[in-house]
């Protein structure tokens, strides 16, 4: 809902994504470096198996969308998926493989111990004055004990395209202190007192969106400590209460039928063609075309919390 209210009612609140939509070469990139990176870090399996079984499911999941009767703008989007994850997978490959290498260089990974990779964090939102329990829910990449400090560290893998963008960007990014909130929630809430569940913030392990040629320059991956103050953490607290409290108020709002156009308005910007899958439906919803028929040919629901669906109760808001 932060970036924009109108995108979090359609893919939220109505539960809406794309048929079909074009993959774009640098989340592609970057998913087929995460799972490979959760099951070596899990399982000690070897990435690049993982990562020639996923961009293969991946390829297989477009070609399966190939259908008789298919009009000629989408049999060309899926033949340019294919080549898109094609491309990602080599770039992986590269990033992996250069990354293993260099943990073995450098041991960045030998003073941490892992207590696991993909792994879920839920605590309940000590708060009583919303209209119904809450629950914080993070998913970290992984997460390890540091042996210097005998602390809980969390780690977010990103695919960058430079180290320094990103580092300017950690201390700042909500991302990392909701992670933040949520370990020290846990350690306080759900274990109260017990000192092995202290936890020393995030590590933020970039992977360098390069080919590693000759030519290029390295370092090709860098780490950087996210850590966080209390009083960081608290005043992150209330923040997320008042974000909390304008999802549940629009979300009542809506179920009484209020207009979304008064409950949820749009913030367009000039980033909505490449980062909005609703960019075109958007402007339906305001020129008077037929924009419910336009949802039914083009999108389908899905629960966009489907990726937790191992924690119970959960639903979205
Ligand atoms: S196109 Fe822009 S304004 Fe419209 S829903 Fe998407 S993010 Fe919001």
């Amino acid at each position: 809902m932060r970036r924009c209210m109108r995108r979090w009612y359609l893919s939220h609140y109505r539960q809406l994504k794309p048929r079909s939509d074009r993959l774009s070469e640098s989340s592609t990139t970057g998913n087929l470096v995460h799972e490979p990176l959760a099951q070596w870090y899990n399982n000690s399996q070897d990435p690049l198996a993982t990562l020639v079984y996923e961009s293969e499911t991946m390829i297989l999941e477009q070609e399966n969308l190939m259908v008789e009767g298919l009009g000629e703008n989408a049999v060309s989007m899926i033949d340019q998926n294919i080549t898109t994850v094609k491309n990602s997978a080599a770039f992986a490959k590269i990033i992996l493989e250069g990354y293993l290498e260099w943990l073995e260089e450098e041991g960045a990974d030998s003073f941490l111990t892992l207590i696991e990779a993909e792994t879920e964090l839920t605590v309940l939102m000590p708060i009583e004055n919303f209209s119904e329990p809450v629950s914080l829910l993070a998913k970290l990449d992984a997460r390890f004990l540091d042996q210097r400090s005998n602390a809980n560290r969390f780690m977010d893998h990103k695919v960058v395209q430079n180290f320094s963008d990103r580092e300017k960007w950690a201390q700042k990014d909500p991302q990392f202190l909701f992670y933040g909130l949520v370990e020290y929630l846990t350690s306080t809430i759900t274990n109260p007192g017990e000192p092995e569940m202290w936890t020393d913030g995030g590590i933020l392990n970039m992977l360098r969106k390069v080919k590693r040629t000759a030519s290029a320059t390295p370092p090709f991956y860098k780490r950087k400590d996210v850590r966080h103050s209390l009083i960081e953490l608290q005043n992150y607290f209330i923040r997320l209460s008042g974000e909390i409290t304008r999802i549940l108020q629009t979300t009542e709002m809506l179920d009484k039928g209020v207009d979304h156009h008064l409950a949820c308005p749009p913030s367009p910007t000039r980033d909505c063609d490449w980062d909005c899958k609703f960019f075109t439906l958007c402007d339906f919803m305001d020129d008077g075309s037929d924009s419910e028929g336009y949802v039914e040919a083009s999108y389908e629901e899905s629960n966009p919390l489907e990726r937790y669906a191992s924690v119970p109760g959960l639903r979205s808001v």
